[in-house]
């Protein structure tokens, strides 16, 4: 069967010989920024999508895979997170889950491109429910120069919700951008980083790890989850910090908020390692 490309969206994904097709009702918007082509589609199946540069970003139907997992992995690993920055994001996804915390008094979220987050505002509205939260702040800028420019000891959590390793968000895969991070962090702090598919980008992920470590990560420790639309369907988010070994248990077992996905048990059985990976 040959697939019309009026009515199929399709990410080819060259390094992992593959592509992943979905039917589409409509292309509802399209622009190029200074930094990224932006689409975004209605599909037949997983609601709205948005692509940048030809690369699935999220789809309604499974974001909350992603999102959850890059918020509460971390934020239940830090004893006591406070005060949290995402570099990237822009989708504001991430930014609802890390709200969800009681514990959370002050989000800085620094996305490059500011299209993203005013396209997700009209498209993804509730992925962006929680964006007038008080302890919101939307810086837009280039993450690497804020990390860069930031205090030491200023944040309890990073959140590195970044596209792939090619373009504007290529430098946030390097060890120099990783101990700028660990200064921001101190000792205490917890970074996480989205890593791409086990399977797919092992290479990749590997060198992530090995960059955490020469920026100064004592301990790195890998997760993974599903994620449909991402090639393989099997992603990963990598934490760097120095006790790594627990996470709050006891507290994300009783959390007084909703998720679709995570929860304490999912939480231990992602941090469990398949033999090809150890
Ligand atoms: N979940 C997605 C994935 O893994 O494909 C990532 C989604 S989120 C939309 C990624 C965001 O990172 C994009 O909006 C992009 O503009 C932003 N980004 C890329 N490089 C960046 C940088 N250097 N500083 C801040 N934001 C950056």
């Amino acid at each position: 069967m040959q697939l019309d490309p009026k009515t199929w969206f399709t990410e080819v994904c060259q390094e992992g010989g593959l592509a992943f097709s979905l039917a589409i009702k409509e292309k509802l918007h399209e622009e190029t920024t200074p930094y990224q082509h932006i689409e975004i589609y209605q599909t037949e199946a997983f609601g709205r999508l948005m692509v940048i540069d030809g690369f699935i970003m999220l789809s309604e139907r499974d974001n909350f895979f992603y999102h959850e997992m890059m918020a509460h992995s971390a934020l239940f690993t830090h004893p006591h997170p406070r005060r949290v920055l995402i570099i990237g994001g822009g989708d504001c996804g991430t930014l609802r889950e890390v709200l969800k915390h009681d514990r959370v008094k002050e989000v800085r979220q620094v996305e490059i491109d500011e299209r993203v987050t005013r396209l997700a505002e009209k498209y993804f509205p509730e992925l962006c429910e929680s964006n007038d939260d008080p302890r919101a702040h939307f810086h837009f800028g280039d993450g690497l120069r804020f990390v860069a420019e930031a205090p030491a000891n200023s944040v309890d959590v990073i959140i590195i919700d970044s596209t792939d390793p090619i373009g504007p968000a290529e430098g946030l895969f390097q060890a120099p951008f990783y101990s700028d991070c660990r200064r921001l962090l101190g000792d205490k702090g917890v970074l996480v980083h989205q890593s791409e598919s086990p399977l797919i980008h092992l290479d990749l992920l590997n060198k992530m790890r090995a960059e955490m470590k020469k920026g100064g990560f004592p301990q790195v420790r890998t997760l993974t989850y599903p994620q449909c639309v991402y090639p393989s369907g099997w992603w990963s988010a990598t934490l760097a910090g120095d006790s790594l070994s627990s996470f709050r248990e006891q507290e994300a077992a009783a959390k007084t908020f909703s998720t679709r996905y995570y929860n304490v048990d999912i939480h231990r059985a992602s941090l469990a390692v398949p033999e090809f990976l150890r």
